[in-house]
């Protein structure tokens, strides 16, 4: 029987333990952590997402911030912004909603956000961090896959891990993270030869490409874990609807687990951008550990 990983339930679940450690530092410090987040211009996928930001970190009882800023901002206010925000000392995470419009740059602006605060982990030290295997912010979505990953075997040492994109936002740092769990990992990309093939030696195998289906069922291993970072809008039979990059129906019959498209990896990358920011907040302010 194949287990349909439940994102949703799991991002639940942590975001109930954020919001108990949320309370905790509220009791303990009188301190109540502060997400800030930076929106510019008016794509309405970002608008949504950035709602979806606010109402979950106000649920888990930490303060949101919101900075919308028109789609002529210049550049120059933009890193003004941000730089105050490093300074602030009532907030504790800061994180600039992607893309920015065409005529900014994100690659400029990300690496402005002081890296404590830096709870999307896509600063430079950051991902510097992250190589080196020291404690830094690590990139939401990665961190999500890899405690789905861990929900159906809790020790992944010497697994094989084939990762299939690179991206700065997923792939690597997803890769990263698998080999910190001492895993064999493999990173894949446009460029492999023979992909199938490659998909085919996994124990786990995760998909973070941007094609829908790509992945065929032949491609997975009898006994894998699928994790399907995924998420495609597509229409079939007239239809709207949303897929992964892994052939969900064919794949679901060889894996052991796989998560879903939607449902899966999803959720868990806002759950993750709370455990961030409490954790930023904890360790920023010197308050000790939380989980
Ligand atoms: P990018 O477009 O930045 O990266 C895609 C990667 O896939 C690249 O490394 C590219 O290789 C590789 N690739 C492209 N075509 C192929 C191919 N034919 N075979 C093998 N590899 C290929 O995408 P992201 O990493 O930002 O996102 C990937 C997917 O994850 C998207 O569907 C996105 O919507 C989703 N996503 C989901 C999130 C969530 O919350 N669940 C959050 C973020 C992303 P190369 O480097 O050689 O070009």
């Amino acid at each position: 029987m194949t287990t349909v990983i439940d994102g949703k339930a799991v991002a639940a679940d942590l975001r109930e333990k954020v919001a108990q450690a949320v309370a905790k530092i509220k009791e303990e410090h009188n301190v109540q952590p502060a997400l800030a987040v930076v929106l510019v211009g008016e794509d309405p996928a970002s608008q949504v997402y950035v709602r979806n930001k606010h109402t979950a970190t106000e649920k888990s009882g930490m303060r949101s911030i919101e900075h919308k800023l028109p789609e002529t901002t210049r550049e120059e206010d933009v890193v003004a912004l941000v730089r105050n925000l490093n300074e602030d000392p009532e907030v504790d995470g800061i994180l600039v909603q992607l893309p920015l419009p065409k005529h900014i740059s994100s690659d400029r602006v990300l690496n402005e956000i002081h890296p404590d605060k830096d709870v999307d982990g896509l600063t430079e030290v950051n991902a510097g961090r992250l190589m080196l295997g020291k404690d830094g912010l690590v990139p939401c979505t990665p961190q999500g896959s890899v405690i789905l990953a861990k929900t159906v075997k809790e020790n992944l040492s010497g697994l094989k891990a084939v990762v299939v994109g690179r991206s700065i936002l997923v792939g690597k740092p997803l890769a990263m993270l698998l080999l910190a769990e001492n895993c064999t990992v493999t990173m894949a990309h446009s460029r492999t030869k023979d992909l199938a093939a490659v998909c085919r030696e996994a124990d786990i195998l995760c998909a973070a490409v941007g094609i829908p289906r790509l992945i065929k069922g032949d491609w997975v291993k009898k006994g894998a874990i699928v994790i399907d970072v995924g998420i495609n809008r597509i229409e079939e039979d007239g239809k709207k609807r949303l897929v992964g990059d892994v052939d969900y129906g064919a794949a679901k019959d060889a894996a052991a687990a796989i998560t879903p498209v939607p449902g899966g990896v999803g959720p868990m990358t806002i759950a993750c951008l709370l455990r961030n920011t409490v954790l930023a907040a904890a360790r920023r302010r010197g308050l000790g550990a939380v989980e």
